[in-house]
């Protein structure tokens, strides 16, 4: 814990330099990547609408579309054609290749908050452009849960530490006492899909009634959405109206 905290502390204080190539950092942006990191940044294309699945291979880099919407969802994927998920859209912002797939995992396992927190950055800039697209505006944004005991190990809630800045850039609540994880299950990677659904199907409860609410999962990274899914079907059963998903990387769902 107390080595945790000290990481985390020495994170957030050291002098900014670029998180990927270690140059200085850029003056246009308040994020800790340099003009020539952030400019190279791959974008995803165009994806599912339901679950932000990759329907075109990565278009182009950040630095070619800065300023335009992160809405770039026209149709349905098969898989959302063949069962329909719990929540009823997805925005994911980057593709899961470098380097996001290494700050992804230097967020969730390094102990690194601040590169949770660039994470969080990145997606509110980009949520910035098309926030007035999304209707209706969202009630709460609510970061996927970790277990407690998982949560005291790592020091922190990487889903939490992005949700923080989306939350403050776009004046929308953070709900994150509105849900809890009550089992812990064990890393998503070592299991078939069918084992994962199964292990998570009561691993989420909610605690209060939320009818009628438009609410935000916000995410890391989504891989085959079962996470998000369970999630999404627990916040409906208490209420909710409509259940959006952000998750900062999207990568291919196993076939
Ligand atoms: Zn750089
Ligand atoms: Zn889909």
């Amino acid at each position: 814990m107390v080595d945790h905290w000290l990481k985390n502390t020495l994170n957030l204080c050291l002098p900014q330099s670029c998180l990927l190539c270690g140059g200085a950092v850029s003056q246009e942006y308040d994020l800790a990547l340099c003009d020539h990191c952030m400019h190279e940044l791959p974008l995803l294309g165009e994806t599912c609408q339901q679950c932000a699945n990759p329907l075109e291979t990565q278009r182009e880099t950040l630095g070619d579309f800065i300023h335009e919407s992160a809405l770039m969802q026209t149709r349905h994927c098969e898989q959302c054609i063949r069962e329909q998920p719990g929540f009823d859209q997805t925005i994911a912002f980057f593709p899961y290749v470098a380097p996001f797939n290494y700050l992804v995992q230097a967020a969730k396992f390094d102990g690194k908050l601040a590169t949770a927190r660039l994470l969080g950055k990145l997606m509110a800039m980009q949520l910035v452009n098309c926030i007035d697209l999304l209707k209706p505006r969202p009630d709460g944004l609510l970061a996927v849960p970790l277990h407690p005991s998982r949560q005291r190990e790592r020091g922190y809630n990487q889903a939490l530490e992005i949700a923080i800045p989306v939350a403050k850039r776009l004046q929308i609540p953070l709900l994150n006492d509105l849900a809890g994880r009550t089992a812990a299950t064990p890393p998503q990677t070592s299991l078939s899909l069918q084992q994962r659904k199964q292990n998570l199907q009561h691993a989420f409860v909610v605690h209060r009634d939320i009818s009628g609410q438009h609410i935000v999962i916000i995410d890391d990274v989504m891989t085959s959405g079962t996470t998000v899914n369970a999630l999404a079907k627990k916040l409906k059963q208490a209420g909710a109206d409509e259940v959006s998903v952000w998750c900062f990387s999207r990568a291919e769902p196993p076939r």
